[in-house]
């Protein structure tokens, strides 16, 4: 969507309306028409009453999660451990009771809750998609299990808000579970191409984040021209489902050409394409190597963003990645696995 013309007629029109910044924080001079029609799409987007624009995911997540102290006395945070570092972050300067549970593992999540005083006010953490394995969290089941701790639940769909879906509401959406999201976190950086992050839930905890998150009240707000163009992105993806569609074959198509390949492809069914290089010198090579001789831009990604051993070539080909960049790619990759003499699976028959 960064590309796309109807974003950046919006954000042209908005500069020319209004000029370039927005003047100020949000409760003095810098809320315009426009933050205030993002918020209600957002709003909307997530079947939630209300929305609230930060400058970035980063910031909505640890403005938000720190502020939880104030509304929540006594409130006991469940994080996964593979949990974003906005995220982490934001639970650390909360400062209260923290548990920290095996990533998407419900039995360990289940243990801490029922560890815990029945009556104490509790909030689990988590994401719908994982980017470094491309997994799912197990949504259904962590909702099943606040319902029965009477726990808030606070999901980080940033990287599926505008890619998954019918609306592109992200996964709860597609799994029609977006009514058992307390806490919705998204970015307006990766699919909807522009920056900006924010929150979504029940009217009353979007205004007492508004009224106690330091980093929305004393911060500059977005650019109305940002706004404008994150407006356009968000309303576009609300109704094409078909470049929805396209970005998931294209995942699909490339992982498959990877498996014939005999290349390890992590494949958990989403957008995200890893590939398991397996050691940090030759990922960097590779990465290096796509980069010069093909002119292909892959991003390695070494510990310890990932651990040790798994060290990765990861993926995410977009809808405007066509048959020729495939076959370009799926080419050099098999001339780079030779060349640096790594493993390949058994093909399958
Ligand atoms: N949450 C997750 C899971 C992310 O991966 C990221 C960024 O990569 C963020 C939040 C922060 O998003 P933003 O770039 O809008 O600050």
């Amino acid at each position: 969507m960064g590309q796309h013309p109807a974003v950046l007629a919006a954000m042209h029109g908005a500069i020319d309306a209004v000029g370039a910044g927005s003047g100020g924080t949000r409760n003095i001079s810098g809320t315009t028409v426009y933050h205030k029609e993002l918020e209600a799409e957002l709003a909307d987007l997530h079947g939630a009453e209300s929305a609230l624009l930060f400058t970035s995911a980063y910031n909505a997540n640890d403005g938000t999660l720190s502020t939880l102290r104030i509304l929540f006395p006594g409130l006991i945070i469940y994080s996964d451990a593979l949990n974003h570092a906005s995220m982490i972050e934001g639970v650390r300067r909360y400062g209260g009771e923290k548990r920290i549970f095996r990533h998407n593992d419900v039995a360990h999540l289940r243990e801490l809750l029922a560890a815990d005083d029945p009556a104490a006010p509790k909030l689990i953490a988590f994401e719908s998609v994982y980017s470094m394995d491309g997994d799912f969290g197990p949504i259904a089941q962590i909702c099943d299990l606040a319902d029965e701790f009477g726990a808030l639940t606070y999901l980080d769909e940033v990287h599926a808000v505008g890619m998954y879906g019918k609306r592109g509401g992200g996964v709860s959406e597609r799994d029609n579970l977006q009514h058992r999201i307390d806490i919705f976190n998204g970015t307006l950086g990766k699919a909807f191409g522009v920056h900006g992050g924010y929150v979504a839930g029940s009217a009353k905890m979007m205004d007492a984040v508004r009224s106690y998150a330091p980093g929305f009240i004393f911060s500059t707000s977005l650019p109305p021209a940002v706004v404008a163009g994150a407006l356009a992105a968000v309303r576009h993806l609300k109704q094409d489902e078909d470049i929805r569609a396209l970005h998931q074959e294209r995942a699909s198509v490339l992982k498959t050409r990877l498996k014939m390949l005999g290349l390890p492809v992590i494949d958990h069914g989403s957008h995200i394409v890893p590939v398991i290089v397996g050691d940090p010198k030759h990922t960097k090579m590779m990465s290096d190597m796509l980069l010069e001789q093909y002119g292909i831009y892959v991003q390695p990604i070494n510990f310890p963003t990932v651990p040790r051993g798994t060290e990765r070539l990861r993926f995410t080909p977009s809808p405007v990645h066509g048959p020729k960049e495939m076959d370009a790619l799926v080419r050099a990759l098999d001339a780079l696995w030779s060349h640096c003499a790594l493993n390949r699976a058994e093909l399958a028959g």
